[in-house]
């Protein structure tokens, strides 16, 4: 049996006949860029994210850059994020003009480790990047304290923790601004590249529209300078589409993630996700540890399993990131983990027959 890492096609399946309609409406009005289907796709998403103001834009990086230029980064600003995450995160601190400063994770979570925030707050810091990394919440109260008590901004990425939740209450609403992508395979995916910035600060919401506009909100009247970056009416629609079947897939996920965590918890050494009191996780990605982890990889990957490493190399040692010279002692839990880290198979359509096979192939490989 071969069993998929995610199947794009089986959900496009199950929901055909709205998206097809979806994508007929705007091209019979031809609203290819803003118009009616992008405006009701913001709003939708806003409530949805228990949020106010919701700014779409072309991708989830995007949104991080434009969220960071609102907030009037400057040269010579630091800004603090986890060494555990995609690229996007600390490469838009860097295009908005500020220093990167990476923070190791809490060792249990896979996100950013509060106490390492505070160690690495200076004078020139002006605001955190936390990342709800795989879909688990990172520790918001303890990172929203320290941004109290230090005067600092919070963005929250929320690109893989569409309706997660920290203590009842929705990430994306703890911060000043949230970002999230509608890359394909995220929760909410797009059939190409989309994005947004949300926030419940009008003012904000208005400059990053701006932002991303070309610098103004009305035709031939830039105000600064700002980018192009833009979800089209395509994208808007069928996003508006797969929104109302989200809740629904979302404890899909969870629900197939309960069934891996009963079936590998007893198999020595292998570590299934951790999930800390009062956070709900929404599994973008169910991630374990192994010990023996390109072993595994390479078995599953032989009887038809298809697996994943997020991600292989922890940010600060990319060789992007030459430049700072970085030790691995300086964040050992993110080099820990980038050897032991396993992506299982995860969809809202994963059958328990599919979950089987994974579960299975996972014991012979242990025993
Ligand atoms: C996917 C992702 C992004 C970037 O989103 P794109 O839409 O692909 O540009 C940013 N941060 C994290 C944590 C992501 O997983």
């Amino acid at each position: 049996m071969v069993v998929p890492f995610a199947d794009l096609q089986l959900q496009y399946q199950t929901i055909k006949r709205e998206i097809d309609a979806a994508m007929a409406d705007v091209i019979r009005d031809s609203a290819f860029i803003r118009g009616p289907y992008v405006e009701s796709f913001e709003r939708e998403f806003a409530k949805s994210a228990s949020v106010e103001h919701c700014v779409s834009c072309a991708n989830g990086t995007d949104a991080l850059y434009l969220a960071m230029a609102a907030l009037k980064v400057r040269p010579g600003d630091e800004i603090i994020t986890t060494a555990h995450s995609w690229i996007s995160t600390s490469a838009m601190i860097t295009h908005a003009g500020a220093t990167i400063k990476f923070c190791d994770t809490d060792g249990v979570t896979f996100t950013i480790d509060p106490a390492a925030i505070e160690a690495s707050i200076t004078p020139r810091t002006v605001g955190i990047i936390p990342v709800h990394l795989y879909g688990q919440p990172a520790d918001m109260d303890a990172i929203m304290g320290i941004a109290r008590k230090h005067g600092l901004w919070v963005i929250e990425d929320c690109a893989q923790a569409h309706l997660a939740q920290f203590k009842g209450r929705a990430v994306g609403t703890f911060g000043n601004v949230a970002t999230y992508s509608f890359y394909p395979g995220k929760n909410l995916g797009a059939m190409g590249d989309a994005g947004a910035v949300v926030t419940n600060d009008a003012a904000l919401a208005e400059h990053v529209a701006m932002l991303a506009r070309h610098g103004g909100l009305v035709k031939h009247q830039h105000q600064i300078e700002g980018i192009n970056s833009r979800l089209d009416g395509l994208q808007a629609a069928i996003l508006s589409a797969k929104l109302p079947h989200l809740a629904e897939w979302t404890r899909a996920r969870q629900e197939a993630a309960r069934f891996y965590d009963a079936a590998l918890n007893q198999i020595k050494g292998l570590q299934t996700p951790h999930v800390a009191a009062g956070r709900v996780h929404v599994y973008h990605l169910y991630t374990i540890k192994h010990p023996n982890r390109d072993a595994l990889a390479s078995y599953l990957s032989a009887n038809g399993i298809h697996t994943a490493i997020n991600y292989p190399t922890a940010l600060p040692f990319l060789p992007a990131y030459k430049r700072f010279g970085h030790r691995s002692e300086q964040f050992p839990r993110a080099f820990d983990d980038q050897n032991k880290i396993l992506s299982l198979p995860m969809f809202a359509e994963i059958t328990r027959e599919q979950q089987e096979e994974v579960v299975n192939l996972v014991r012979d490989f242990s025993s």
